[in-house]
């Protein structure tokens, strides 16, 4: 390139910018005030270029010492410093497939860039997003990951601040990296086939989970839940550090979970081992969990499932298998009464409402089979919108669920065991 072929204004920016840092300023922090003015491969380029315009090679006084902006912090990101991280990594046995690297450097660096881009009038990216950018490109090569900025599985804190040295052997730059593993979600569908345990650990109302005399020093309510059958093997297998058991809403304690099951996010934080065999791992859960409760389907998904699965309710719709006792000889005639069940208006049920807001809900019937059986008892079976409460259904729920089996009948009808044989989600 020829000299004295810069652009007027450039010129004028590059020498205001030399006069403010005494020329003494890094490629790459020169380079980064005309991003949007020198069309380059890289802001080294453009910074090379505007030095190769401003002055000679030979110009000893102009050497750079210390960059005024990043105190020569790009020297350090070289093939060294990425084979540091890179041997960092290997060592910390995580894995993963995608990798982003976020950057912390002292704030003098950050308050004196902002300064010198306020007095030349330019608003560009930062340096740690160019940091980022150089060790991420370079690293991504290294250890042939891919970058991923929306959900990578491995973000690498560089700590390029005076604090995250590490004094290296042989001058070595070494700075401190720290890892976040970010989650593992797995879906699947679980079907609990015993009553009398709930979905989640539930921890002592009495204590708080510290364990005191009420829960024989347990902490807990239920001695176990689906949760507790189900995530350990996840754990174990992962190598994770805790989970999470996100549910499609959940059935009672004493209501089983039938026919294809519940569908579930299972969410793993901190995994070091993310290629699961999932058939495997369905195996180890059933067979541990010992008859109580099984898992299927298993599938590796996006975190944005946790959220679908949890807010679906009203568009999911519902199977249940209801014993219901009626304190009255059931005629044919009831029994088209009940078939007769479309559109339900019900307030928050009595039991439930000391942690639910006290509504009234529009929730639809879709189709009711009728069977009678001895003893004053009906079996049905329910499909209906997801979010309505069927014991309540069936008892009337003293007239804050209307019409109910009872209101129809014109006398007192009782939930006496409940299963849910399908939970569609939309
Ligand atoms: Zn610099
Ligand atoms: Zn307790």
């Amino acid at each position: 390139m020829n000299k004295n072929n810069l652009d007027p204004q450039i010129m004028e920016k590059a020498l205001k910018i030399m006069d403010l840092t005494s020329y003494n300023i890094c490629p790459r922090c020169l380079g980064r005030n005309f991003s949007m003015d020198i069309d380059a491969p890289d802001n080294l380029e453009r910074g090379e270029y505007i030095q190769n315009n401003l002055y000679d090679e030979s110009c000893a006084d102009c050497r750079i010492h210390m960059c005024y902006i990043c105190g020569n912090i790009f020297q350090n990101i070289n093939n060294q410093l990425i084979e540091y991280i890179s041997q960092e990594i290997k060592d910390s046995n995580i894995e993963f497939d995608t990798l982003l690297i976020g950057s912390r450097v002292d704030k003098d660096i950050i308050e004196k860039e902002q300064e010198i881009q306020k007095k030349i009038g330019v608003n560009v990216e930062n340096i740690k997003k160019e940091i980022n950018r150089e060790i991420g490109k370079a690293l991504s090569v290294r250890m042939d990951k891919d970058v991923d900025f929306e959900t990578p599985h491995l973000v690498i804190l560089v700590d390029f601040t005076r604090e995250g040295n590490k004094p290296g052997f042989n001058e070595e730059y070494k700075p401190r990296l720290e890892f976040q593993i970010n989650p593992l979600f797995i879906e699947g569908r679980y079907r609990k086939l015993v009553r009398g345990i709930p979905q989640t650990k539930w921890p002592c109302r009495e204590c708080k989970g510290k364990g005191c005399e009420r829960c024989n020093y347990t902490g807990k309510m239920y001695q176990e839940s689906v949760e507790e059958l189900v995530s350990p093997e996840f754990l174990k297998q992962s190598q994770g550090s805790e989970t999470k058991f996100h549910g499609a809403g959940r059935e009672d304690i004493d209501v089983r979970m039938l026919g294809t099951g519940r569908p579930f996010v299972l969410e793993i934080k901190e995994p070091h081992r993310r290629a699961l065999n999932l058939k495997n791992l369905e195996d180890e859960v059933n067979q541990s969990a010992d008859g109580k409760v099984e898992v299927s389907g298993l599938e590796f998904v996006g975190k944005e499932r946790r959220k679908h699965i949890k807010t679906s309710s009203t568009d999911s719709y519902k199977v249940y298998n209801a014993l219901v006792k009626v304190e009255k000889e059931i005629t044919t005639e009831d029994m088209e009464l009940i078939k007769s069940l479309k559109l339900i208006d019900q307030r928050t049920p009595q039991r439930v409402v000391h942690r639910r807001a006290d509504i009234i809900r529009k929730r639809k019937v879709r189709n009711i089979e009728v069977k009678k059986l001895d003893g004053g008892c009906l079996e049905l079976v329910i499909e209906c919108q997801g979010g309505l409460y069927i014991k309540e259904l069936i008892s009337g729920d003293d007239n804050r669920t209307l019409p109910s089996v009872s209101s129809l009948l014109e006398t007192k009808a009782q939930c006496v065991q409940l299963d849910v044989l399908n939970v569609h989600v939309a």
